[in-house]
């Protein structure tokens, strides 16, 4: 094998790097849990803020006692190492005792996004075989069925128990958590991640990006999304200041932008997707001008987002990679003085290697599928022993440690970073959401009348992905009942905006599938987002159902015509999904000059878009 001498010697350095022994370990080369390195930093800054929510907050102590006291609690049901307790409870501060408590206790999270429907909570709750579920007064009632495994955080005999930390019972090579994640057979998968690996990627981050107990940073993610770890427990251990956006921040740009303003966050984790609709919603960013950190991540970084960012916040900008597999980030890179966007190296700890289609480490510059392997690896899949062996290579002799094949497609750049360049397989990722298309196409399958079926992700409006589902079938299907029946099992972000019947899968002279050959659901209008002028208040209501079905027509995709349009189907029919509802607000808000109450902010708000319209009128004629 030939190499140039730059790949030689970036080769040279990364072994090198490996040798060093990693200085997190204890004597016996253990690891730390998380929870511990936490418990130190309550002894140190007890009296700091921890996590701050709205006006309210707990300081280090208060959090550390609280979660202590639930801990017990969560023991006295009996609860060992590696047993699993779902968490599922609304943003609040109680989150975090929930998450704490669990650790503390010696078991592994499983975390919940309330947003899902009922049939995939009860089956995750059933797969992880949780023993205990930790609610709130809010969420208790969707757990009636498991009734006996419930604890409720508002409680308040929980908080009767002992405030002391509890003697530790799990090890390093223990379960920490387990996120499930898009699964293509039709049902999600638990991902296994251990403690060590928490640890592993506190210091493999903290090596690469300046986190100090200075920092005040947002918790902007869902519970569900592994990324959600570095917005939670990392910055508890390193002591900084967590502020946690509530629902309505996540969805409503103006809402995040005044959170990072009021919470003086200077340190942010955000998804492309996220940053795009903050960037593109919002008159005015000074909420990113004082910003120090920015890590971008969760899917691929476009240079032209990364010079729009740049324009608005001298902040260090970083791009962040790594699959839920590996613990939430594998790769750093940071662009702080560049143009270009690739994913860096990796972090402390972990090995990248890109392979070809027979299983061996490419040469050079070209491309392969990316494997990571190193102290961030999942012990593999929940339950599914054979998906683990055909994702995680076990081939000592090829490799000399276990690695996960991530299905991307990379390459080595002569100055040791890595590109990625797409996907190998059928994972998209819609809004930084992760989704395996099979998982959908197998629930419409189940829609007795569908032959066959097949979804594909489309770019579409300001750069976002939606999804278009086709299907083949002998009669007529109703696409509201069949959108009845996915709504059932998978989140709403799995949801396809379009429904095309065709005649027949196109294939490919290799008999598979011709997604290429799939027809566009409709060429998409131009935007038509001139102001008109007209005074609002002397508007009729046609007019302003007009207006209205335009500015849905230039912002949901797959819809071309107002004729599309009927003010009596519901908003998630004709595809308006939380962030396409924030964009048409913003947009009646420019067109009307009015600013929607915060109820009517969030997009429950409104069953159908003549509700919608009634409202717009009510605020312009009052
Ligand atoms: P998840 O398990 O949800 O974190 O998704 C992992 C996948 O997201 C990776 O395998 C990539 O396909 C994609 N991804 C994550 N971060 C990046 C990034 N910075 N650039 C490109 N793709 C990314």
């Amino acid at each position: 094998m030939r190499r140039n001498n730059s790949h030689s010697m970036v080769s040279r350095i990364r072994q090198l790097l490996q040798q060093i022994q990693p200085w997190h370990k204890t004597k016996n080369n253990e690891y730390r849990l998380i929870y511990e390195l936490i418990e130190e930093q309550v002894e140190k800054t007890p009296n700091a803020i921890a996590v701050e929510l709205k006006g309210s907050y707990l300081t280090y102590r208060e959090l550390n006692s609280r979660s202590n006291q639930l801990a017990w609690k969560i023991r006295k049901m009996g609860v060992q190492p590696n047993d699993i307790v779902c968490i599922m409870v609304k943003r609040s501060l109680q989150m975090f005792v929930a998450l704490l408590g669990v650790l503390k206790a010696g078991a592994a999270f499983l975390p919940v996004d309330p947003d899902f429907p009922e049939e995939r909570i009860v089956y995750m709750v059933e797969d992880s075989n949780a023993k205990v579920i930790i609610s709130d007064a809010e969420m208790e009632y969707r757990f009636l069925s498991f009734k006996d495994k419930v604890i409720c955080v508002d409680e308040p005999d929980i908080y009767d128990h002992d405030t002391s930390n509890l003697n530790k019972v799990a090890k390093a090579s223990d379960l920490a958590y387990v996120i499930y994640t898009s699964g293509s057979t039709g049902k999600p998968k638990g991902v296994m991640i251990e403690h060590k690996s928490v640890v592993n990627l506190l210091y493999g981050i903290s090596d690469r990006i300046p986190l100090s107990e200075h920092n005040v940073i947002l918790a902007l993610t869902t519970i569900s999304f592994d990324i959600f770890i570095l917005e939670t427990l990392i910055p508890l251990a390193l002591g900084l200041r967590v502020a946690i956006a509530d629902e309505n921040d996540q969805k409503n740009p103006k809402s995040l932008c005044n959170l990072i303003m009021k919470s003086s966050a200077d340190i942010l984790q955000i998804t492309p997707s996220r940053l795009q609709m903050l960037i593109n919603h919002n008159k005015n960013l000074e909420c990113l001008k004082n910003l120090k950190v920015v890590m971008i991540g969760g899917e691929p970084l476009s240079e032209v987002l990364l010079e729009q960012v740049k324009g608005y916040t001298n902040a260090r900008i970083f791009n962040m990679y790594g699959p839920t597999e590996t613990t939430v980030w594998s790769t750093v890179a940071d662009l702080t003085q560049r143009n270009s966007v690739d994913i860096g190296m990796p972090i402390r700890n972990t090995q990248i290697y890109i392979i070809n289609e027979n299983s061996k480490p490419v040469t050079g510059g070209a491309e392969g599928e990316l494997c990571i392997g190193g102290d961030g690896l999942s012990r593999g899949y929940l339950n599914r022993p054979e998906l683990t062996a055909q994702k995680f290579i076990t081939d000592l002799s090829a490799f000399h440690e276990k690695i996960y094949r991530t299905g991307d497609l990379a390459r080595w750049l002569e100055n040791g970073n890595i590109e990625c360049l797409g996907r190998i397989d059928n994972q998209v990722k819609i809004r930084g959401y992760r989704i395996e298309l099979e998982e959908i196409e197998n629930c419409i399958l189940k829609f007795g009348a569908v032959k066959q079926a097949v979804v594909t992700a489309i770019d579409g409006k300001e750069s976002i992905k939606y999804l278009c589902a086709y299907f083949v079938s002998d009669d007529e299907i109703s696409v509201s009942d069949l959108r009845e029946h996915l709504v059932k099992s998978l989140p709403n972000y799995m949801l396809p905006a379009y429904f095309i019947r065709i005649d027949s899968i196109p294939q490919t002279l290799n008999g598979k599938i011709d997604r290429k050959a799939l027809p566009p659901p409709g060429l998409i209008s131009e935007q038509s987002n001139q102001k008109n002028h007209q005074n609002a208040e002397t508007l009729k209501s046609e007019d302003i159902e007009l207006k209205i079905k335009e500015m849905i027509r230039d912002t949901v995709d797959g819809i071309t015509a107002i004729e599309q349009i009927d003010v009596n189907n519901q908003l998630t029919e004709v595809g308006i999904n939380s962030i396409t509802y924030i964009k048409i607000v913003v947009l009646i808000e420019g067109q009307f000059n009015f600013e929607f109450g915060e109820a009517e902010l969030n997009n429950g708000r409104f069953s159908i878009i003549k509700e919608l319209i009634d409202y717009v009128e009510s605020m312009i004629k009052n």
